[in-house]
């Protein structure tokens, strides 16, 4: 059985840098430590969070009843087949497109700017530019308590930011299918949408990524939020990004409830401007769901 560490607060383990402590967290690196420590949450009647690279995770101050996970060592390895980039649960997107790129493998370039990780990118279906992870999955391998098994893009449920994985499903493998593609075209397309993105989005400032998911229609939540004038607005060390209002920036010291009052104020704006339910992209660790305005 792999170590469990106690008292790691959830702020070193998120790119927003806010939360307190886990009750336990567990690094397994192998599926055999995996499928101990997920026995072992069962037993001792804990709830289950697995943690990528928390890019797109708000945990609470008071901290996460909850055994974390962190998937190292051969569960965050990339291997490369023939046409395929066979990639751990943990391993970071900038890795598996750094030697996808080097086998000369295209097709996740928009994945360059989605700071996350292999499983974090199935559990949340991330996309941008028009693509998302349903468009390479292949397949995942899933474990749980009971085991594990190879799940098809369809058996995961996968839609816009969505699955179906549950909290005790653990994305230990993934394989995506890659097309033949130059590197120097990779690189180039890859250097142009990051270009892309640091005009358009905070990616030097300490966030979760998007708050809200787009809803139906043109208007996005960052555009519909601009126009609600939030660009800027701040609550105790949490602001609304200046430079783009579906992103909360770690101004000064934020926390979880600072965080949470933001998204409370603008989901009534756009309710109150747009008559819009703006749905929370973000997962929320020990929080309660935020409150309906319809
Ligand atoms: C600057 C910035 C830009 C971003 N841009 C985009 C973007 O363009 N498009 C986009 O879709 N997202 C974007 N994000 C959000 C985020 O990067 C993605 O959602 C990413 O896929 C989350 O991956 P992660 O590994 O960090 O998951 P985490 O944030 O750690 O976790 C998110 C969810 O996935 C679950 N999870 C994590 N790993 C596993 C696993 N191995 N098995 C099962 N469940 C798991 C967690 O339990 C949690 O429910 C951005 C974030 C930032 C900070």
């Amino acid at each position: 059985m792999t170590a469990i560490e106690h008292g790691v607060p959830l702020a070193k383990l998120t790119t927003i840098g806010v939360g307190g402590p886990a009750r336990a967290l567990a690094r397994p690196c192998s599926s055999a430590e995996l499928l101990d420590a997920l026995r072992f949450a069962r037993n001792e009647g804990l709830d289950v969070l697995t943690v990528g690279l928390g890019s797109n995770l708000l945990a609470s101050e008071e901290g996460v009843d909850a055994l974390v996970l962190r998937l190292e060592g051969e569960l965050a390895e990339v291997e490369i087949g023939s046409g395929v980039v066979s990639a751990g649960g943990g391993a970071t997107n900038a890795v598996c497109l750094h030697r996808a790129r080097e086998a000369g493998l295209g097709g996740f370039e928009f994945a360059c700017a989605i700071p996350g990780t292999a499983g974090g990118g199935v559990r949340m279906n991330a996309g941008a530019y028009g693509r998302d992870w349903s468009d390479i999955l292949a397949r995942a391998l899933v474990v749980t308590a009971d085991g594990e098994a190879w799940r098809s893009p369809e058996e995961l449920g996968l839609a816009y930011r969505h699955s179906e994985l549950g909290p005790g499903d653990v994305v230990a493998r993934v394989e995506y299918r890659l097309e033949p593609c130059p590197p120097a075209e990779i690189k180039a397309t890859v250097a142009a949408l990051v270009a892309q993105r640091k005009a358009t989005q905070p990616t030097n400032k300490r966030t979760f990524g998007s708050v809200f998911k787009n809803p139906p229609g043109d208007l996005g939540a960052g555009r519909m939020l601009e126009l609600c004038g939030l660009k800027g607005h701040r609550i105790g060390g949490a602001m609304i990004s200046p430079k783009h209002a579906n992103f909360i920036e770690n101004a000064n010291g934020a926390t979880s409830a600072d965080c949470v009052a933001l998204m409370v104020e603008a989901r009534r704006r756009a309710r109150h401007e747009f008559g819009v339910e703006l749905e929370r992209e973000v997962v929320f660790a020990g929080l309660p769901e935020l409150p309906s305005f319809t």
